[in-house]
């Protein structure tokens, strides 16, 4: 017999205990079209082509043009808006007025990684080298030792842009940095773990071979340089004007012997990024309420620069809505239409991970496989560096989600003054809307490969689905 559940506790589920009949094939249809995305959204710039790619297929149009032939937006009207080929933002027009807000999902696409220095090229004990300068959290020992990929693209005196794709396709060759043998380890053993391998440490082999010529000064760096050129049609001082990253070579693949988990490089944030767009593009009905998604970059940086949330470009790209959607352009509408909104900042957690559980609060951590997170706040010390959720959007996200299935719980994020972490949230607050952080819980966090359970992201995508359609004001 089963036990009766008494109604004033709160009860704890295992997400893959409450999937409905027949909600397992779109769970893994879902998470197989995530693996496919995040195996190539290896940077923020292919992150962001990657969903213009995806929202052309299904029907979204470029915002440019709708200003360009200044043909208005309605009603089901769906565009993209594109900023330095690095944030992109998805807009589909609900029935009601703008003024009566938007329901907005954003994420970041960025992930932590290893860019190069402006003269990174250079030789050293037969081996040619490339210097980088590490992008976000990144804990520098886990990067040494694993394949790399390189990727980016070098900007031209010309105006021609080069792409760079090495170290994906399995007949590539990869890159690596080095790490001492332990036989000779005894010094760099007694340093504390921040200190072991340094920022400067972080140097990334790219080749052996010198040219033919032996008279040549750095003859290694020479070939290195040959072919790059033949290859690219760059040279030294393109690197100048480049964007060029190495991040962990290969495919998203399945963990474990039920392919429960999904391991991959950037699942922070691109895990998040990809629920909110693909909840969008899967929408079969008009929304009541504009729907926008919005992908931005520099999260792991501080959300700082033309590309980040602490930008004017939210306020920028919604004042052209505004005025295709009115005909005119009212500064008091858009910021009604601001003020109005209800937002999910978009963004992952920490999953409780059973070998260091001494980081987390009891009760208060997120197990994996408990569903999408929400976060009434994240931040720090005494609750900063964030923005706090209000209690009646925190009931309405409660009552979104238990109506539409969606299993969800809440969480903080590790124990009070053991660390902690911002998102894009509080860069939205400030034009007066509700935000609340919400998003998939991923275990070893801003690693080379994080893992994140397969029903939490299924569940996120779910949870933003309904989020966009049902959240009434
Ligand atoms: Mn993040
Ligand atoms: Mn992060």
């Amino acid at each position: 017999m089963e036990k009766e559940k008494n109604p004033l506790l709160r009860e704890k589920v295992n997400a893959w205990d409450a999937l409905a009949e027949g909600e397992m094939a779109k769970l893994n249809d879902y998470c197989d079209s995530y693996i496919n995305y995040l195996s190539g959204a290896k940077t923020e710039r292919l992150a962001h082509d990657l969903i213009i790619e995806e929202a052309k297929k299904y029907g979204f149009v470029d915002m440019n043009d709708v200003i360009k032939n200044n043909t208005g937006l309605k009603t089901g009207d769906k565009v993209y808006m594109s900023t330095g080929g690095r944030t992109v933002m998805l807009v589909k027009i609900g029935k009601k007025p703008l003024e009566e807000g938007l329901r907005i999902v954003g994420g970041h696409t960025d992930s932590p990684r290893l860019d190069t220095k402006p003269y990174p090229l250079h030789e050293s004990k037969e081996m040619a080298l490339i210097d980088t300068h590490y992008y976000g959290g990144v804990r520098k020992y886990q990067w040494v030792t694993i394949p790399l990929a390189m990727h980016g693209f070098f900007a031209k005196k010309d105006g021609t842009i080069v792409k760079v794709n090495i170290g994906e396709d399995p007949k590539d060759p990869i890159f690596m940095i080095s790490d001492l043998l332990p036989h000779l380890a005894k010094d760099q053993k007694g340093k504390k773990i921040t200190e072991a391998i340094t920022g400067e440490d972080l140097k990334v082999i790219i080749g052996t071979k010198p040219v033919e010529d032996k008279e040549a000064a750095d003859r290694i760096k020479l070939a290195m340089l040959e072919l790059l050129n033949e290859k690219y049609g760059i040279d030294e001082n393109d690197f100048v004007s480049a964007d060029i990253q190495f991040v962990p070579a290969g495919p998203a693949r399945e963990l474990g012997l039920d392919r429960s988990i999904i391991a991959g490089y950037g699942h922070d944030d691109r895990i998040c990024a990809y629920a909110g767009a693909k909840a969008l593009f899967d929408q079969t009905e008009d929304p009541e309420y504009t729907s926008v998604i919005i992908l931005c970059d520099k999260e792991e940086i501080g959300s700082m620069g033309r590309t980040g949330m602490n930008s004017n470009i939210f306020e920028n790209e919604m004042a052209e809505i505004v005025n295709a959607v009115e005909g005119s352009f009212c500064e008091l509408k858009l910021k009604r239409t601001m003020r109005n909104s209800y937002m999910i900042s978009a963004d992952v957690t920490n999953v409780h991970d059973p070998v260091h559980p001494e980081v987390d609060s009891p009760r208060n951590e997120t197990m994996m496989s408990s569903g999408v997170n929400i976060k009434k706040y994240s931040g720090h010390g005494g609750k900063g560096g964030t923005t706090d959720a209000s209690p009646e959007f925190m009931a309405k996200m409660r009552n979104i989600f238990d109506d539409n299935g969606v299993v969800w719980h809440a969480s903080e994020m590790g124990k009070i003054d053991h660390g902690g972490g911002g998102t894009i949230a509080q860069y939205m607050a400030k034009y007066g809307m509700e935000v609340v952080d919400c998003g998939t819980g991923v275990l070893n966090m801003h690693a080379p490969y994080e893992l994140a359970s397969k029903v939490d992201t299924y569940m996120t995508y779910k949870g933003y689905a309904a989020f966009l359609m049902d959240i009434e004001a």
